[in-house]
């Protein structure tokens, strides 16, 4: 299996190629298909699979394929919401999407928390198309007016374990209650215990499983 093969905009396997990556990594390879069909999709897999590209690129070539709806504000409404347990993930993976999306038009920024709100504040005005955040944070710019879920088309939660042993599930919960329900939704976790099992099963619909 080559990148070539998996249908993804040529700009992205531009971007793709760049980054030197020959083949896909088996969550890759089996996960990139099932999002662009639009299938919800529950992961089992660890730190250093590929997982960030395996949810990013799909995300990046579905929203290439669209327009963005406008925020209150006039800037882009969020149509991708990518949640993560910490700040270093969170950026990380913006890093990631930022790489993976510079031949296309779409824009990307992170908010997390112990860092000032302003400059947050002003960017969520400006208008994003794929958000990533840890869920404190993003919970308070949202009661505050600043950010605006109801035109998210994806949702991801990135290492689901790790955010439920931080204690963020109440603000996880209240975020999904902010985000459209028909909407295409990714779960990927190291672990599953029941409590991930039992979020996945109000969050995800008919998800393809897959365990790398
Ligand atoms: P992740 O599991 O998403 O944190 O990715 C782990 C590391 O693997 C990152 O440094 C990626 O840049 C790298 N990586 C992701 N996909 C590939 C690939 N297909 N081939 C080689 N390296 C990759």
């Amino acid at each position: 299996m080559t990148f070539d093969e998996l249908n993804l905009a040529p700009a992205i396997l531009k971007a793709v190629h760049e980054t030197g990556y020959e083949t896909p990594t088996p969550i890759q390879a089996q996960a990139i298909p099932a999002v662009l069909q639009g299938h919800d999709l529950l992961a089992g897999a660890q730190t250093g699979t590929g997982k960030t590209a395996a949810f990013t690129l799909p995300i990046l070539h579905r929203l290439s394929l669209s327009t963005a709806p406008r925020n209150k504000f006039g800037g882009k409404g969020i149509r991708a919401l990518v949640l993560t347990p910490t700040r270093e993930l969170a950026a990380q993976v913006e890093e990631s999407v930022r790489e993976y999306g510079k031949y296309l038009d779409i824009d990307s920024t992170v908010v997390f928390g112990g860092v000032g709100m302003n400059p947050q504040i002003e960017r969520m005005k400006r208008g994003v198309d794929i958000l990533v955040a840890t869920p404190g944070r993003l919970l308070d710019l949202q009661q505050q007016g600043f950010v605006d879920l109801s035109a998210v088309q994806v949702l991801v939660l990135d290492e689901a374990d790790r955010m439920l042993d931080m204690g963020f599930i109440h603000d996880v919960k209240k975020l999904l209650a902010l985000v459209p329900r028909q909407r295409q939704s990714l779960l990927f976790s190291a672990t599953f215990s029941d409590e991930i099992r039992e979020l996945a099963s109000g969050l995800l619909k008919d998800p393809q499983s897959i365990q790398v």
